[in-house]
């Protein structure tokens, strides 16, 4: 993989971050416009719900929630302080090739920090998930039985409860219908 190739690379150039703008909430009377936002580093990823949504293109930092006068790059600082795009002290195109590969190694971190942090959501979701299951099953399966005691009590005459309440099954359980 070329790592400073034009595609890996675009995204460093203010144009092509300005590109990504469409649609963002706030274009005029405010701080935060599509030119203030790109300069900071940001591109433009809204979803459905959130139109406001704009991400670091280096350390993949997601913000939204914007308000008119929010600077974009105060923003950027205080919620990655330690980004190396918006710590930059001279322009892209003043960059050596050398010094655009160690950050280009940089952001490779924060992608992978970023993917390894999503892998990791996502199995804590299906693992929360199983257990709400597991849990469930469970209480449906005390009702259950609750509910045959009960039952068996009922049809029953009282020296049979005891004995037959776990193979006697309600007509309302949902076990005894194949679920
Ligand atoms: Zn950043």
């Amino acid at each position: 993989m070329d790592a400073v190739s034009a595609e890996h690379t675009k995204l460093y150039f203010y144009e092509n971050r300005l590109q990504t703008y469409s649609g963002w909430p706030f274009e005029e009377d405010c701080i935060c416009t599509p030119e203030n936002m790109a300069k900071a580093g940001f591109i433009h990823t809204p979803t459905e719900n959130s139109p406001d949504v704009a991400q670091c293109f280096f350390c993949y930092k997601e913000l939204e929630g914007w308000e008119p006068e929010d600077d974009p790059v105060k923003e950027h600082k205080s919620h990655s302080p330690a980004c190396n795009f918006i710590l930059l002290e001279k322009s892209v195109n003043e960059l050596t090739v050398e010094e655009l590969l160690k950050l280009q190694k940089e952001r490779q971190k924060y992608l992978i920090k970023k993917t390894c942090n999503q892998v990791i959501e996502k199995f804590e979701e299906a693992a929360k998930k199983r257990r709400g299951d597991i849990v469930k099953k469970a209480i449906d399966i005390a009702q259950c039985q609750i509910s045959t005691y009960t039952y068996s009590s009922i049809s029953l005459p009282p020296h049979l409860w005891e004995p037959t309440y776990k193979s006697i099954k309600s007509p309302d359980c949902v076990t005894s219908k194949g679920f």
